[in-house]
């Protein structure tokens, strides 16, 4: 993609950083994660002029460390790639941590099965065993969306753009985001930093009423 193409993007969706080179934090020297991490951010906001505020560690992997790193280098939250959630952003320290309901790709069972054992994550076994266990993910997305309408909480998709046309998935992934727009009088579309604008101070996401009054403030937006 190029710089002009990301700038179009921006007018229309939040850019966040993933490192400048895709490089995962957990397997380099301090030094250049933090170089990564930073001039990432920087290179972003030169070329949309808008401040980058969320990082996603690339392969989802890092430590304690890298989160004050990143939290040095001025971004507010990070997206993490917990899959199966549907909760609101969690607070780590000066950071909000977002975690995802699902990932673009053909998961098998168990990677979705690891994925919430390596976290302790019983809820989203839970779902996921609720939802009959779906490798399916456009049927899996359709699942979640259902109970984020009925629960409450965040539907988060994610993709990696190689993967999707590598895997020819294109049109699959525009019938998910149609039904996703089809859902939008129940369920606003918010950004990642909308979404992290509606937590607390203390980490919990806004009471109801002001967080409803609050979509409703974000989404009449133009
Ligand atoms: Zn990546």
């Amino acid at each position: 993609m190029i710089e002009a193409q990301i700038r179009e993007l921006s007018d229309v969706f939040d850019v966040g950083a993933h490192t400048l080179g895709h490089v995962v934090l957990t397997r380099t020297r301090d030094r250049q994660a933090y170089l990564e991490i930073a001039d990432a951010k920087h290179w972003i906001e030169d070329i949309t002029g808008r401040p980058c505020s969320l990082f996603c560690p690339p392969g989802g992997r890092y430590t304690k460390r890298h989160l004050r790193m990143i939290e040095r280098a001025g971004y507010s939250a990070i997206r993490t790639v917990e899959l199966l959630s549907l909760d609101w952003p969690r607070r780590d320290g000066a950071l909000l941590a977002m975690p995802t309901s699902i990932q673009a790709w053909p998961h098998d069972a168990r990677s979705y099965v690891q994925n919430a054992l390596k976290r302790g994550a019983l809820r989203n076994l839970w779902r996921y065993v609720t939802h009959g266990r779906a490798v399916d993910w456009p049927a899996l997305s359709r699942l979640l969306v259902a109970e984020t309408a009925l629960c409450g909480g965040v539907f988060h998709l994610w993709a990696h753009s190689w993967e999707i046309e590598e895997a020819g998935m294109w049109r699959r992934l525009d019938d998910v985001l149609r039904f996703l727009g089809e859902q939008r009088e129940a369920m606003p579309a918010l950004t990642n930093a909308e979404v992290c604008s509606l937590i607390s101070p203390q980490g919990a996401a806004c009471p109801p009423g002001a967080a409803s009054r609050d979509l409703a403030a974000l989404t009449t937006r133009p």
